[in-house]
């Protein structure tokens, strides 16, 4: 996922290492960033900085939805996308659909700050390919997060035209979307296809960009849709219970996280 380049995590050890039936998982414990996940070789989070993206991937359309109360998380099979939408009131359930039931087990056991969020009881395991369940699903959701894996393996499915018309079809009446987005610097064309296709499917289609420094380029991006609702700004105040316990999601950066670097914004511009 870093073409050309390459970034060195020390390592002190590999906790786990096992090629399930759809991808090779590794856990490990590095020197400086805690544990690591990574599948395929490529790496899905580290304890040090996995805030950043869960707590943008489901609270910029969590809180730009006035009232999210039926949600749907596809991957993620870490926990961590539950973990932050389990902190909403709102929620009455939480439809999670993971296709490698190995990567749950596997944080469950050795990624508990991000696999607690299997613990909240309004979170219902679906193991499942996420396009698959989706046609079975159809507007039935407020807010939709996939927390996919690149474009590379069980995730193709995850990045293609048939899946987002299924992603519409899944929300109800002003209901939105947020994709992972990949790097504005290193995956432009793939970028470019993801808003291509949301802004033909939705009336309302942002992107957003956030810091994470074990990320490919250090950052990664957020594809967000909408049926109604705009995006760039929350839709109502943050709960101070909530803002207490964050420690990247503000409304100054829900805000912030949509105003991107000149040559991004233009190649997003013409679509
Ligand atoms: N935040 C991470 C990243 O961008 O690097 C992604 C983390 S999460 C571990 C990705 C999850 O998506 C994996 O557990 C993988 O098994 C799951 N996944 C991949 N393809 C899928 C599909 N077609 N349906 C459902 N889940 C899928």
């Amino acid at each position: 996922m870093w073409p050309g380049m390459a970034l060195s995590i020390e390592i002190e050890e590999v906790l786990f290492s096992h090629k399930s039936k759809y991808q090779q998982i590794d856990i490990f414990q590095t020197k400086t960033s805690g544990k690591m996940l990574a599948l395929d070789g490529i790496i899905q989070l580290t304890e040090a900085d996995e805030f950043a993206y869960h707590e943008m991937l489901v609270h910029t359309p969590m809180f730009a939805h006035p009232n999210p109360q039926n949600i749907l998380v596809i991957g993620g099979g870490d926990g961590g996308v539950l973990r932050e939408a389990a902190r909403h009131d709102a929620v009455k359930k939480i439809d999670f659909c993971e296709i490698d039931e190995e990567v749950i087990k596997a944080a469950k056991k050795y990624l508990p700050f991000t696999a607690c969020g299997f613990d909240d009881p309004r979170v219902k395991i679906h193991i499942a390919d996420g396009n698959e369940f989706l046609t079975q699903h159809q507007a039935v959701y407020d807010v939709i997060i996939v927390d996919s894996t690149d474009p590379i393996g069980p995730g193709i499915t995850l990045f293609e035209k048939p899946f987002y018309k299924n992603l519409k079809k899944g929300l109800r009446t002003n209901g939105l979307i947020a994709t992972q987005g990949e790097s504005i610097f290193l995956h432009k064309e793939c970028i470019m296809n993801l808003v291509r296709m949301t802004r033909e499917l939705f009336p309302v289609q942002e992107y957003a960009n956030i810091l994470v420094p074990t990320y490919p380029g250090g950052h990664i991006g957020i594809c967000l849709g909408s049926l109604g609702p705009e995006i760039k700004e929350p839709s109502r105040q943050i709960p101070k219970k909530i803002l207490e316990q964050l420690k990247y999601y503000t409304p100054e950066v829900h805000k912030a996280s949509f105003v991107l670097p000149g040559f991004a914004e233009k190649m997003l511009g013409s679509g």
